[in-house]
């Protein structure tokens, strides 16, 4: 049943005598054609016999999410065990995904990506597909997001022919950068971004080879977690080749073939009709930015500027559901870790999508044939340059699609799909990554914390954002348990976790709330920590509909504090911190740092350090003078806005006793300071035509701030359509440049 005829030197492996080459070609000819997956007119499986093709869904399905449900138990490391921070696909030869398992879905693109690959670079010839190979890819320039997420891809043969692959990816705990960590924020060049696996054969006779276990255990600083991972991956997609084959053995291998073709040309046709039913036809713009404040802080010469990332979205929808995004006008790519291939890209729109649009459908890459995108080549998403960095592009990539969230909530608002509307996410960034070492015996221990997956989502048209509980690449969010991130971060136990006020996004319907952690350095020497989170000089995107954005993040810690003498003498330490009183100042004690940007460059800490995070809210919709105000008090009595947020903003007064914990509502007060805020907001604002006069001329006069005058003059040189709407919406002259 096994042996095939393909091989170096052998007779094709694809279906009906064709090489894996000829079928892609021949696949993306038909496509190109007629507009359908292989050109299929018919489901033809589905309406002779729809029970039976639903039964085959849910079987491969009901396959994939068992077997990662397996392996997870396999891998060790805590980003995968604690979070299931893993996902497993079944592919076509060819390389489209057909059926998913739960978990990391943002990942089952970027393997599409990379079984094309080598399908294109004819592996099949060299170094040849055979059954019971193993291939592994980590490389940013083919597909992947950062080197940080290793695939492992098996063939599926099925006597001489090849009939699909089975793929799995795990994220690291560490990919052996010149910084510890999984998502390194200083390297400036592929030759800092760790260790490289470029689509390789690692094993044959369902067996990984000795010498790759051996170079990849060297390769990384946490080898057990990287072998285990690697297994994890392995039993994964064995399951699921398993699982495929007994479900050729029971329908047929004709059925099989069909049944695979016509799946994906359903998930597309079922995203179109979404997109005809939920999305009004028109043409939808968002733009967002994402600063890097490194004039100072950056390690290398040549990276040393302060910079913004600009990310114009722009949402063409047909009437017949037609989709086409593109990011015409995005800034240039640089020596910095935050550049994006274009498989990345096309992951986020697909995992967005299978939220916000098909999550009721068949989610397979039938969604991703449906739409069409423009990511401009050369520009920081679509960077098309090998050498460059690709360590931590979600920097970049996050704030970026909470413009993908906000065209999608106007257009399905306009369809008076209100419940649908996510005003966009929280910024799923200020994990402490680096490790250190054991004072005791000298062991090393990573820092890859990993409950940044469970940040705040937006909120919808009619109801508040889902609090502490979202991630947009991982629709299965979880923040972890504290216990088992100390199991791997055994030098930085939790003094605590606890909900971090003014977080939330305000708004009629506010953003879901964010959190804050305080972490002990104890019996430990020489850790190296840091967070890559890209907010603070900027924010994240704003809400939508008058809502506001969420808090940015900043930086907190305490160097050689004296939470253990107090913890001696019985006396309270920090739960968190408030930025309106000293009380973390006061408990901590030592030395105090407080910096207003998010992003953390590797640090070194001692024991009796303490470091505070802050896990981001999700942004608001509607203006939060229109949120009931008993809602606010609410929100006051659950620790989610301050008394500050909720009379600045919210116009909300509230009152307690001396001693009590609860406030009640004031609603004379509320009602006065109410009015007072529309007074001074009508005080405050300008008629269009001054605003825009006022900004023209300071474009006109040089006078904006070199990183956002350093934005438009790479937007404007990568694309002269940008540069033209750009001078003839500020009526600018031919060949301005700002
Ligand atoms: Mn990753």
């Amino acid at each position: 049943m096994t042996v095939a005829k393909g091989g170096v030197g052998g007779a094709p492996i694809g279906w009906d005598g064709k090489t894996l080459l000829e079928m892609l070609e021949e696949s993306e000819r038909l496509f190109q054609e007629k507009g359908r997956y292989l050109g299929i007119d018919q489901l033809e499986l589905k309406e002779e016999d729809h029970f039976r093709y639903e039964r085959a869904f849910a079987k491969l399905r009901g396959a994939l999410v068992a077997a990662r449900e397996t392996a997870l138990h396999i891998s060790a490391s805590p980003i995968v065990r604690n979070i299931g921070e893993l996902c497993f696909a079944l592919y076509t030869p060819e390389g489209d995904s057909i059926v998913v398992s739960t978990g990391i879905i943002v990942h089952v693109h970027t393997m599409s990506e990379a079984i094309k690959w080598m399908v294109r670079n004819n592996y099949e010839r060299d170094p040849g597909i055979r059954p019971g190979d193993i291939f592994t890819n980590n490389d940013p320039a083919v597909g992947n997001v950062h080197t940080t997420d290793v695939h492992t891809m098996v063939p599926i043969f099925w006597e001489d022919e090849l009939v699909g692959w089975a793929s799995g990816v795990t994220h690291q705990v560490d990919i052996g950068a010149h910084i510890p960590g999984h998502d390194p924020v200083t390297p400036t060049s592929r030759f800092e971004d760790g260790f490289h696996l470029t689509c390789e054969r690692i094993g044959e006779d369902e067996h990984i080879r000795q010498d790759h276990r051996l170079r990849s255990q060297r390769a990384v600083r946490s080898p057990l977690y990287w072998d285990l991972d690697e297994k994890c991956r392995a039993a994964g997609a064995y399951l699921i080749r398993d699982a495929a084959l007994r479900f050729i053995a029971e329908e047929g291998i004709d059925y099989y073939k069909r049944f695979t073709r016509e799946v994906v040309e359903e998930g597309r046709r079922i995203f179109m009709a979404r997109v005809r039913e939920r999305l009004l036809p028109g043409r939808y713009r968002a733009a967002s930015f994402a600063g890097i404040p490194w004039k100072e802080e950056a390690w290398q010469p040549k990276a040393r500027r302060d910079f913004i990332c600009h990310a114009p979205m722009e949402i063409v929808i047909g009437r017949d559901g037609d989709f086409f995004l593109t990011m015409e006008g995005a800034s240039a790519p640089g020596y910095h870790a935050f550049n994006c291939a274009e498989g990345p890209m096309q992951g986020a729109i697909w995992v967005l999508l299978s939220q916000m649009l098909v999550y009721d459908g068949k989610v397979n890459d039938g969604s991703y044939l449906a739409l069409r995108h423009y990511f401009p080549p050369g520009s920081w998403c679509n960077a098309q340059d090998p050498q460059l960095s690709y360590s931590t592009p979600w920097a970049f990539l996050i704030p970026a699609f909470t413009g993908l969230t906000r065209c999608l909530s106007r257009a399905l608002f306009a369809r008076g799909y209100w419940e649908e509307v996510v005003s966009g996410y929280g910024f799923t960034g200020d994990a402490i990554q680096g490790g250190g070492y054991l004072a005791f015996n000298g062991e090393y221990w990573p820092a890859a914390n990993f409950e940044i997956s469970a940040v705040g989502l937006g909120a919808s048209a009619v109801r508040d954002g889902l609090d502490w509980g979202y991630a947009m690449w991982n629709p299965e969010s979880d923040q972890g348990d504290a216990e088992l991130w100390e199991l791997l971060e055994i030098g930085i136990p939790y003094l605590a976790r606890r909900v971090k006020a003014d977080t939330a996004g305000y708004g009629k319907y506010r953003g879901g709330s964010g959190w804050e952690a305080v972490r002990l350095l104890v019996g430990n020497r020489d850790a190296e920590l840091y967070i890559g989170r890209a907010d603070g000089p900027t924010f994240m995107g704003p809400g939508v509909f008058g809502g506001y954005p969420q808090a940015t993040s900043y930086r907190l810690w305490s160097r050689g504090s004296e939470i253990m003498d107090r913890a001696a003498k019985g006396q309270p330490y920090p739960l968190g911190d408030d930025p309106d009183t000293d009380e973390f100042e006061e408990l901590a004690g030592g030395e105090v740092m407080r910096r207003p940007a998010a992003m953390m460059m590797p640090e070194m800490f001692q024991d009796r350090d303490v470091l505070h995070y802050v896990l981001s809210g999700g942004p608001g919709c509607g203006d939060p003078l229109e949120r009931p105000a008993q809602r606010v008090v609410d929100d006051m009595n659950g620790g989610i806005f301050s008394e500050r947020i909720a009379e600045d903003v919210f116009g909300v007064v509230a009152s307690r006793d001396e001693g009590q914990e609860r406030w009640t509502l004031d609603e004379e007060a509320a009602d006065a300071r109410r009015q007072e805020i529309r007074r001074l907001r009508a005080e405050r604002s300008l008629p269009y035509e001054e605003f825009w006069q006022r900004e023209r001329q300071l474009i006109e006069e040089g006078q904006l701030g070199e990183p956002v005058r350093g934005m438009f003059r790479e937007s404007m040189g990568l694309s002269e359509a940008w540069a033209q709407e750009f001078r003839a919406f500020w009526k600018l002259p031919e060949g301005f440049e700002p």
